[in-house]
């Protein structure tokens, strides 16, 4: 195959995801992209695809979708899987948050990056983690790592190393919301005095 017929990716998709976001061959009109609101990656626009995320671009949230799709196959049958979808889960969540709604997403990334929670736990303080979490928070203009680069990266990194990457970036993002974000997560953990 010459470079010519190789689908160039858009942003360096993962080959997974190509199946809905191929470029076409050298010579094609260029294809339509979209910059999604939540995390500012640029992707080939999928006619027909609607996004299932709130927030992402519908691109951005079949990229996703594709990119921790074997997670969610395993997830149910592996603990260790299923903590790292969360943690993939809450990391994609705290990128694409809807303006005036909870933060709740950022406040548990905090729990499992910067307090070390096992992210299978989210389930037992998720209502207090609901009632805690600010609202009004203004997200980050600038994301370090997005979807995007997680699924570029998966030909040379394994997916464990880059979700666990991606959501300290994430959480260090954050970091102008760090201090109330905490606070809500300490609430939510009952160790605040
Ligand atoms: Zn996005």
């Amino acid at each position: 195959m010459s470079p010519a017929d190789t689908p160039a990716d858009i942003d360096g998709s993962h080959p997974a995801a190509r199946e809905s976001l191929v470029v076409p061959a050298a010579g094609s009109r260029a294809p339509a992209t979209e910059r999604c609101p939540g995390c500012g990656a640029v992707l080939v626009v999928v006619p027909g695809l609607t996004s299932s995320a709130a927030g992402a671009s519908p691109s951005c949230s079949g990229l996703f979708d594709v990119t921790v799709r074997g997670l969610r196959d395993e997830a149910a049958a592996d603990v260790q899987t299923a903590g790292l979808l969360q943690l993939a889960t809450d990391a994609y969540a705290a990128q694409h948050l809807q303006p005036g709604h909870p933060a709740t997403p950022a406040a548990r990334l905090c729990l499992w990056v910067a307090r070390g929670l096992d992210p299978l736990r989210g389930a037992e303080i998720a209502g207090r983690l609901d009632e805690a979490a600010p609202r009004g928070l203004s997200a980050p203009q600038r994301w370090t790592t997005t979807v995007a680069d997680v699924a570029a990266d998966l030909d040379v990194v394994d997916l464990p190393s880059l979700v666990r990457s991606w959501a300290g970036a994430v959480w260090a993002d954050w970091s102008p919301a760090q201090d109330e974000l905490r606070a809500a997560a300490d609430a939510a953990l009952g160790t605040r005095p």
